[in-house]
């Protein structure tokens, strides 16, 4: 596990400094450099990284928007901050670790994006210093623009703790001698949430929801890979649900498609205002599926119409 992802990072590490190369003729810039060099709005290449506590966490909440991001020619990473290895009703430890890594690289590369999975424990995850410093370090190497990742407010320990990680990095992530092995930003990225279900003590309140249409079938076919977890019935599943051919597996797959659409579709339903407020009356109320986000105040806070520019919703709508 740990050699696998060693070979992620390094891969990553390459493919963004080929990207900085490609950009300016330098390695690796700084977020900040790369601002000046090519100015602000939807043709700069954004670097956006979202982290999540499960192997299924950021392609639920953030597949559709990293799908479009990735066409647009951006660059988009997944990290799991947790291995999953608890994650099923029949399997577990290193074996279960390494399947659901299998089924996040499967789904990053119909995503178009980039993924890696850390190796710690599933329900293990803690706010410590040297997790601090792990997500600091990962956000500085991918010399991220926007940060994405869950509200401390959910029933789930790793995610709470992964929450509290990501935001406990928010200022860290440009102070000079905190890691300094790894530079830190110039520019402070913007922080966000994935959108929940939770209502205490906040319920979530988007800033942002984006029109999922055009990449649905795409963002599907990704979740579909992640079978422990959507077909098998992660830790509430039984022997039943495990397909035994492929006309089995084929009608799995299907109502995997029709669940998650539903919940996509209620997104778009719920957050309809919010659509037509940055689609435009008719457009807002034709988006069929959507996912939100909201603006975390630890980062750097950009306009609303700043804000508006580095999600991939057109810019010609009022
Ligand atoms: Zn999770």
């Amino acid at each position: 596990m740990r050699n696998t992802i060693l070979v992620l990072a390094a891969v990553s590490l390459v493919i963004a400094a080929l990207c900085g190369a490609a950009l300016g003729g330098q390695a690796s810039p700084m977020a900040s450099e790369r601002a000046a060099a090519a100015g602000p709005g939807p043709a700069r290449q954004l670097r956006v990284i979202a982290f999540g506590a499960h192997p299924d966490d950021c392609e639920i909440r953030v597949g559709g928007v990293a799908a479009m991001w990735a066409a647009q020619g951006h660059k988009v990473k997944f990290v799991s901050t947790t291995n999953g290895d608890i994650g099923h009703w029949k399997e577990a430890g290193g074996p279960l670790a390494q399947r659901r890594l299998r089924e996040v690289l499967a789904a990053a590369k119909v995503l178009g994006i980039e993924t890696e999975v850390l190796d710690i424990h599933d329900g293990e995850i803690m706010p410590t210093l040297e997790n601090r410093r792990t997500i600091v370090r990962l956000i500085r190497e991918w010399q991220a623009d926007v940060v994405i990742t869950h509200r401390p407010y959910d029933y789930h320990p790793d995610h709470r703790y992964t929450s509290i990680l990501v935001q406990d990095a928010a200022f860290m992530v440009i102070c000079p001698f905190f890691c300094p092995d790894v530079p830190h930003l110039k520019t402070n990225p913007v922080f966000m949430y994935s959108s929940d279900g939770f209502q205490k003590p906040y319920p979530f309140k988007p800033d942002i929801v984006v029109g999922i249409d055009e990449v649905m079938d795409r963002k599907l076919d990704a979740l579909v890979k992640i079978e422990s977890q959507f077909v098998e019935g992660c830790v509430s599943g039984n022997e039943s649900m495990i397909p035994k051919n492929d006309t089995e597996r084929a009608a799995a797959h299907e109502r995997v498609r029709t669940n998650f659409t539903g919940r996509f579709a209620a997104i778009a339903d719920q957050y309809r205002d919010k659509l037509a407020e940055l689609y435009g009356q008719d457009k807002g109320k034709a988006v069929r599926y959507a996912e939100a986000f909201e603006l975390c105040e630890y980062g750097r806070r950009p306009s609303a119409a700043e804000l508006r520019k580095l999600f991939p919703i057109p810019s010609t709508n009022p």
